[in-house]
This record gives C-alpha cells, sequence and structure tokens, in this order.
C-alpha cells in the first residue's frame, strides 16, 4: 500500500505533489519521491523517511516544473534504501515511473530486458514499467500503443503514472486504486482523493483496466483494448478537505472511536426538524422510510421501534427496489430518506418516485449541502463529522440518535433516551479493545459468519453482517434467531463462527436456545450480552443498559472486531476494494 500522485497544471508542480503525499502517507510510508519535468528535462529527488522528513533533507518542493509525479512507498520488493524510493527513471532517463501494487512476472521482464542492455539501479519490480515503456515507446513511437503494448505484458496489481520528458503523463490503474481530480486548467492523478481535494472536488474514478493520457491540456480516457471511455464526473465533499486521521492508523478507526461523542450531537443543531417531523408522522395516513446499505438498516431499526414504542407503522423500502414497485408508496404520504452523504443516486431516484406521487420529503442525512437536502422538505442533520471510512460507522449510530429523537417524541412518555449514558456505554466498550483484538485474529481465516439477533436486535443484526463483509471480505450473514431451525441451521459445523446478540431483554433466553442448538453442531459462538454464559466460545460484555439503547452498543464491538479483522487480513479498512463512500452512480 502506497500512494501514486501526479500532477499537470499551471502552477508549480513539486509543492502541491507534496502537500499531496503528506495527506495520503497514512496508505504507505517508509520512502518518498517527486520527479517533475521541466524544459523537456526529467528531475529526481527522493530517500527514506517520512515525506516531511525527505522534504527537508533533498528539498523535495524545490524541483522545477509544472508537471510532476509523486510517490511514499511501502515497500514489497527491496529494502527500504534509497535507490529503492519511487520515482524510477528508465535507463535512457526520458520517462520516470511512480507505482502501486506488485508487479508479478517482474523477474522475467528483468531478465530479458538486461539482455536487451536495459539497465536497473533497484530491487523494486516496479523499475520493470518504467524499461518496459521505453522499450515500448521506441518500438511503437506512440503513447497510446505503449501503454497498451505493456498493460498486456505485466502480471500482477498495480496502478502507475508514467511521466515522459516532452510532459505527457499517463496513469493505469489495474487493481489498485486511481483517482483523476479534474481541475480548471489543470489535472490531479492520485490514489486518494485526499490527494488533490482541496484544489478540486471533481473526480473521475477510474475503472480497472483503464487508462488516462494528459497531453496538451487534454485528458483522454481509454481501456486497455485501446477504446475510448466516457468520462463520468463525480462531486466529492469538500467536507473531506477538513478531514485528518490525527493519531489514528485509519479513519475507519478514528470514526468508531469518536462516537461516544457523536452520538450525542446526533441531530443536535436540526431539533426542531426533529420536532415537525414527528408533527408530521403523527397526522401522515402512510409513512415509508428508505436507505441503501447501513441507511437501510437503520430504516429496519426505525420500523421497528417506531412500532414498538410509538404504535406507529412504518414501511421500510429498499431505495434501489422502488422504481419497480413505485404503487407500494401511496400519493401524498410521508417518506423518511437516509443516506450519510446525501449523493446516493438510489436514494435520489426514490425521493424523486415519491415526489411524482405528491409524498413529503424528510430526510436524514449528514451533508446539509447535498442533493437530498435540496430535495426535501424537512432536514435533520446527522451532525457527525465527516466520515471517510467507506463502511459507515458513526453516521448508524447517528442515525440512530435520530430514530430515537424521533421515537422519543411520538411515545407519550413511554420512551424516553439517556443520551448521556448510551455516550458512557460506548467509551466503556471502546475502552477495553483487547478481547475483540484477539477475536479478530481467530476469525480471520474462516469462510463464513453469521449474526443472530431477535425482535429490535435483528435489524442490528443484518448491519453487523454488513460490516463484517464490507471490512473483512468474509461471506456473512444476519439471521433472525428463530429462523435457525427453519434453514441456516443445516449451515452450522466446526468452520463456522456464529455472533449472537444477546442483551438481557425479552429476546434473551430464546437467542440462549439458539446458541445450544449451535454450539450442539460444533460451531464456535461469540456473544455479546451483559451477561455471562457457558455456551459462549467468546464472550465480549456490553454494558446493561435498557432494551432500546441496547442496540448502539451491540454494533459498537462488531465494527471494532470488523475493523481489527481487517487488519489481521492485511485489507485496507478505509477503502474496502469495489467500493466507493458515495455511490452517485446507480
Ligand atoms: N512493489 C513496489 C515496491 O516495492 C511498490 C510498493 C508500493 O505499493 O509502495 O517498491
Amino acid at each position: 500500500m502506497c500512494s501514486i500522485i501526479g500532477y499537470y497544471g499551471k502552477e508549480t508542480a513539486a509543492p502541491i505533489i507534496v502537500k499531496g503525499l503528506k495527506r495520503m502517507e497514512y496508505r504507505g510510508y517508509d520512502s518518498v519521491g517527486v520527479a517533475t519535468e521541466s524544459n523537456n528535462q526529467i528531475g529526481l529527488k527522493k530517500g527514506i523517511g517520512k515525506v516531511e522528513e525527505v522534504n527537508a533533507k533533498v528539498h523535495l518542493e524545490g524541483l522545477p516544473g509544472k508537471i510532476g509525479i509523486g510517490h511514499t512507498r511501502w515497500a514489497t520488493h527491496g529494502k527500504v534504501t534509497d535507490a529503492n524510493a519511487h520515482p524510477h527513471p528508465s535507463t535512457s532517463g526520458k520517462i520516470a515511473i511512480v507505482h502501486n501494487g506488485i508487479i508479478d512476472n517482474f523477474q522475467e521482464l528483468k531478465n530479458d530486458l538486461e539482455k536487451e542492455g536495459y539497465q536497473f539501479k533497484s530491487d523494486t519490480d516496479s523499475e520493470v514499467i518504467a524499461n518496459l515503456l521505453q522499450r515500448n515507446l521506441e518500438n511503437v513511437k506512440n503513447i497510446k500503443e505503449t501503454i497498451i503494448k505493456t498493460v498486456s505484458e505485466l502480471k500482477g496489481h498495480y496502478s502507475f503514472v508514467a511521466m515522459f520528458e516532452n510532459g505527457q503523463l499517463a496513469a493505469v490503474r489495474f487493481h489498485e486504486p486511481l483517482i483523476i481530480g479534474v481541475g480548471k486548467n489543470e489535472f490531479f492523478l492520485s490514489s486518494d482523493v485526499l490527494g488533490f481535494i482541496e484544489y478540486t472536488d471533481d473526480a473521475i474514478y477510474l475503472d480497472n483496466r483503464n487508462f488516462v493520457i494528459i497531453d496538451d491540456d487534454k485528458m483522454q480516457i481509454l481501456d486497455f483494448e485501446g477504446n475510448s471511455v466516457k468520462i463520468e464526473i463525480t462531486k466529492v465533499s469538500k467536507e473531506f478537505a477538513d478531514a485528518y486521521k490525527g493519531d489514528y492508523a485509519h479513519f475507519t478507526l478514528k470514526e468508531i472511536y469518536e462516537q461516544n461523542e457523536t452520538i450525542l450531537r446526533s441531530g443536535e443543531k436540526t431539533l426542531d426538524a426533529i420536532e415537525k417531523t414527528a408533527d408530521y408522522i403523527k397526522h401522515a395516513k402512510n409513512i415509508f422510510v428508505t436507505g441503501s446499505g447501513t441507511s437501510y438498516n437503520s430504516a429496519l431499526i426505525a420500523k421497528q421501534i417506531l412500532s414498538k414504542y410509538a404504535k406507529i407503522k412504518v414501511e421500510p423500502i429498499i431505495s434501489s427496489e422502488l422504481q419497480f414497485s413505485p404503487d407500494s408508496i401511496e400519493p401524498n404520504s410521508i417518506l423518511i430518506a437516509i443516506s450519510q452523504s446525501g449523493e446516493s443516486a438510489d436514494v435520489l431516484e426514490a425521493v424523486n418516485i415519491a415526489k411524482q406521487k405528491n409524498c413529503k420529503i424528510i430526510s436524514i442525512v449528514n451533508l446539509l449541502t447535498s442533493s437530498l437536502a435540496r430535495e426535501s422538505d424537512v432536514v435533520i442533520g446527522m451532525n457527525c463529522g465527516p466520515e471517510i471510512g467507506v463502511a459507515a460507522t458513526k453516521s448508524f449510530t447517528s442515525q440512530l440518535g435520530i430514530l430515537y429523537r424521533i421515537v422519543e417524541k411520538l411515545s407519550n412518555g413511554s420512551f424516553t433516551v439517556d443520551f448521556k449514558e448510551i455516550s458512557n456505554s460506548i467509551s466503556k466498550i471502546l475502552e477495553n479493545p483487547y478481547k475483540i483484538q484477539q477475536i479478530a485474529k481467530d476469525i480471520k481465516d474462516i469462510s463464513d459468519i453469521y449474526v443472530l439477533g431477535r425482535g429490535i436486535h435483528y435489524p442490528v443484526a443484518i448491519e453487523a453482517a454488513l460490516k463484517l463483509k464490507e471490512l473483512t471480505y468474509i461471506h456473512a450473514e444476519g439471521i433472525p434467531g428463530g429462523e435457525l431451525k427453519h434453514g441456516p441451521l443445516a449451515l452450522m459445523d466446526s468452520n463456522v463462527f456464529v455472533i449472537i446478540i444477546n442483551p438481557n431483554d425479552a429476546t434473551y433466553s430464546d437467542m440462549l436456545t439458539s446458541a445450544r442448538e449451535i454450539k450442539a453442531r460444533g460451531a464456535k459462538i461469540i456473544g455479546i450480552s451483559d451477561q455471562e454464559s457457558d455456551v459462549y466460545d467468546y464472550w465480549i460484555e456490553i454494558p446493561k443498559t435498557n432494551e432500546s439503547t441496547y442496540l448502539i452498543s451491540e454494533i459498537i464491538p462488531i465494527q471494532l472486531l470488523s475493523y481489527y479483522a481487517a487488519l489481521e487480513k492485511e485489507t485496507d479498512p478505509d477503502y474496502p476494494r469495489n467500493l466507493a463512500k458515495s455511490v452517485t452512480v446507480k
């Protein structure tokens, strides 16, 4: 894991590149380097250490020119040395590359290239890319064909940016991230939006097997067969610009740890909107609630707690499904739309369908500048600050906090929430992650996890399974405890782990029975409960609270478990493969 960056524009490239690298340093950090083009010549500086240290030593920022590339390395091939730091020039010095990933067949390619007279100055796998590009460019004489030929020869996982001495840039994505930032007369190439967000919020998420050539102030995106690819620009939230990880290793961990604070702030700046929402709900004939992913799981919880504590019926709808059954929403109803970013295309489409039926739209959203907020009659702000980790954590608990506040208003005093108590429970769980870290080691190699919950805890089981899937890539499924014997019990054997969400409330003894049935089939049991039991192979203790507020304390340990299991599996918890934070496409 490392970061690569490229700049093509009107400003001096090196300082912009160094700033971007600092922002992305969490991705990899043993060495750093920058190369720029000026007067048809490539200048290059690099060294081992953090960006700040190397810059102080060799003054990376001092390189001249308006086109450049940069890299922070996390060594995979070759020791951490100055020579192995990127960028790597080709033998002629007329091309330089930065690379993220691994070239599996580098040794064969290197042997061949050496026989042909190409020289290598590093032990990295990456340097073959520079020399292959040189050889292919000498043969085919144009950059597009050079890239197509080069990627046909490379095996492995890579993204790279190549700079040519005439000032052209090319960047390739193959199973490693690469995003293009489109500014005014300038282009950024980066592993992460944090590399350019200070300059532009227009981003193109390059698809796998696509590459880009930037030349003469123009950009062209192509696939590995040489076909042109349609350019689709996504707006990235400006709030990203304020996001720093602080002392945390990952945004996801930081965001999990913020929840004792964010829960207190949920909906806090829009309390009048909560009041208004309660009033709308009270007088509505039909109420629907929609979302995608985690936000849909919150919609399922909304149904449970509104019916249980306020005797109000709401129907949850998966946003992406509504287009196929638009008649499930009656005209003049209320639609509560939940979305962290407020830009999710599926949620916006659901809102659009509801608006055509003259429905009132209430949104629960983190970004108040979003399209969803603009489309809504009432907007409730999650108020939990930027959430960068792709897997939703603090936005989920903030959504629950808001739902609690709405139910409180509608329950005629039968439902009250002590947010301070919830916050203390969260702190208590977060204070002691050691047992969870240990369990993460034990689950890392298994292929299936089932999460069981009943009643209001069932949607939490679904959310728990989603977190495990997103962060660990382990197959996980949320199951209502009572359904076990109607099918899923057939899956239980000694290769399976089962998480039992088991607070000591009305669901407790039935869940314990389910746990025993599972244990009898050899599966390992992780019990999340305020009460210990001999049936649990692992017990994760949660503080005793009351039935409704258990929901929040239950999900926290599973967020942590998913995070630590991701670390054990060496996946990137902030940026799970194939997923994006704000899904603005359908
Ligand atoms: N495999 C390359 C190296 O060891 C790149 C590693 C990275 O992604 O930082 O230099």
